[in-house]
């Protein structure tokens, strides 16, 4: 059995005050570490060490949006895997299609990143997902793959025990436009196949793949009562409680 993930992406939003009240009622709404469910919020760097003692030893838990690969130096603006742990991150979210696209982040550079947070411990959402026009001119499966390969260089089958996947559409990202169970079903499933060829039939079988772009509590049940989605990457919707925990909640009943 996969446990579901539903992670919570707050991008660039929330000050302290905001951050500390929304992570306080997830809290009240998983007080503890469930096995029907996992849960993860990615606040901006500031907030990070606050919000995850606010969540220390609840079911909530705690990630970077980002991280640099080395331990520490001359890397202005940047933070390190070390850094995100020392502050109480369990997870790190590398290769966001936001990332991709506004700061120019190549597969290799993404890479180096994956390798250097597993190999600090910390626990990986590699995000993966095609732009409008691939799913247009039919390139959906080419970008994955070009992705999921780049993206796993050198990931051994043993730490992708510590990796989730994250098909997030770009097109779907913060649009609206979700894509449909079948849609997003598919990717899955090739997703999922990609990793038995690079992998084995176990790591394909364990490997938790989420899906993110327009997740609403609306669309929750739908996308994740697919067999091959255990999860959801969650921007927008994250930042309030009342379209979060509905999202929480069909993660937990979506086990089959
Ligand atoms: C995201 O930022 O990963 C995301 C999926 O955003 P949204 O839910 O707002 O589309």
């Amino acid at each position: 059995m996969r446990r579901p993930i539903i992670a919570g992406n707050w991008k660039m939003n929330t000050c302290r005050e905001t951050g500390v009240a929304l992570v306080a009622a997830l809290k009240a709404e998983v007080p503890a570490p469930s096995d029907s469910v996992e849960v993860v919020v990615c606040p901006p760097y500031p907030y990070l060490g606050l919000i995850a003692a606010e969540a220390a030893g609840s079911g909530v838990e705690v990630g970077g949006q980002n991280a640099w690969y080395e331990t520490s130096g001359a890397f202005t603006g940047e933070v390190s895997c070390e850094m995100l742990q020392d502050v109480g991150c369990q997870w790190v979210v590398l290769g966001h299609s936001e990332r991709r696209q506004i700061n120019g982040e190549s597969d290799e550079l993404i890479n180096t990143k994956v390798r250097k947070a597993l190999s600090v411990g910390l626990k990986v959402i590699l995000c993966v997902g095609e732009l409008l026009d691939d799913r247009e001119g039919n390139r959906t499966e080419v970008v994955l793959e070009t992705q999921m390969t780049g993206g796993l260089v050198d990931v051994s089958a043993e730490q992708m025990a510590s990796v989730v996947i994250a098909y997030e559409p770009v097109w779907a990202i913060g649009t609206g436009k979700v894509a449909s169970d079948e849609q997003a079903e598919d990717a899955h499933r090739f997703l999922r196949g990609w990793l038995e060829s690079r992998f084995d039939g176990n790591v394909a079988a364990a490997t938790r793949i989420l899906y993110g772009g327009s997740v609403k509590p609306d669309n929750a049940s739908g996308l994740l009562g697919q067999p091959n989605v255990d999860g959801a990457l969650v921007g927008g919707a994250s930042l309030k409680p009342e379209l979060f925990i509905p999202i929480i909640r069909a993660g937990e009943t979506s086990v089959s």
